[in-house]
């Protein structure tokens, strides 16, 4: 079975232009709508990520909408413990396929790594 794993070299889900994600409030309170929209720089990515070394910043210390942990899943989408792995994994399928497309090095990328965890 394949197993979620943030892959290196991709930030697809660092990508955050609002356009591009209109279920953002349904999702968001208002607070955290105002927060998210800080992190949008210019040209759609967040602020924090590092377009050439292709990483976040302040991993460390993301806000917690950029963590793939049981408790965030189940907060913000109603993703129970026992389905976060698969609903992850189709999260960053559409990011990646958005972003760079299906058969991009980034995909197969991805798709190795969940498929040898
Ligand atoms: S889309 Fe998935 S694999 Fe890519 S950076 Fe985000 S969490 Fe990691
Ligand atoms: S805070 Fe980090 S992980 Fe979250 S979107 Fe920005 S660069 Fe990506």
């Amino acid at each position: 079975m394949a197993q979620w794993q943030c892959v290196k070299n991709c930030g697809a889900c660092c990508y955050l232009n609002p356009a591009d994600r209109p279920s953002l409030e349904y999702f968001l309170t208002p607070e955290e709508m105002a927060f998210y929209l800080t992190l949008v720089g210019e040209d759609g990515w967040c602020i924090h990520y590092d377009q050439s070394k292709r990483e976040c910043t302040i991993y460390a210390d993301r806000p917690f909408f950029c963590r793939v942990e049981a408790e965030v899943f189940l907060a913000l989408y109603g993703v129970p413990p026992e389905e976060l792995n698969e609903f992850a994994i189709e999260c960053c399928r559409e990011h990646i396929t958005d972003m760079y497309g299906t058969d991009s090095p980034e995909s197969q990328r991805f798709e190795a790594a969940i498929s040898q965890s």
